[in-house]
């Protein structure tokens, strides 16, 4: 983590980062580090948790449990960096100039959650209103469309 990060109170949720000095463009600010295990490992260790901080990366389901300074990265829909995975290493890196003062925000895209919602609230003029990602919403519509399905033929039984 870059030195120049804080972590204070956020108006998008709770904690966020916050850098204290201008940042360029492409700057990596954080790497997401943590144990590391298969997301079997972790739906098992973490079923009763209301709240984790797994980052899914490689081709394999593998998640970092990432339950330090990466978490206090807020999501938000019209974010200022960027997640990118580099050699089995995911980073946080910004995608413009950084003004000091400004909160740091990357887009979760979160995908095979087990959660029903993921509400967004991040207050940006483009908010989509869920931190899910473009995917994980056509997977959830694709599961949604074969329910009812399901359910007509049950009906016409
Ligand atoms: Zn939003």
């Amino acid at each position: 983590m870059l030195p120049t990060l804080v972590i204070r109170s956020s108006s998008i949720h709770a904690a966020g980062c916050y850098t204290t000095r201008a940042l360029r463009k492409g700057t990596r600010v954080c790497e997401y580090e943590g144990p590391r295990m298969t997301k079997e490992v972790a739906d098992a260790r973490y079923a009763d948790r209301f709240v984790t901080y797994l980052f899914g990366y490689g081709e394999e389901d593998m998640v970092i449990d990432g339950f330090g300074t990466p978490m206090f990265f807020n999501h938000s829909c019209s974010p200022n960096c960027e997640s990118e995975e580099v050699d089995g290493h995911i980073y946080i890196s910004t995608l413009r100039a950084i003004k000091p003062g400004e909160e740091l925000t990357y887009e979760y895209n979160l995908f095979d959650s087990d959660d029903a919602t993921q509400d967004c609230d991040c207050g940006s003029p483009n908010c989509r209103k869920t931190m899910f990602s473009p995917l994980e919403l056509k997977r959830r519509a694709r599961l949604e469309r074969a329910k009812t399905r399901a359910a007509k033929r049950a009906a016409a039984k």
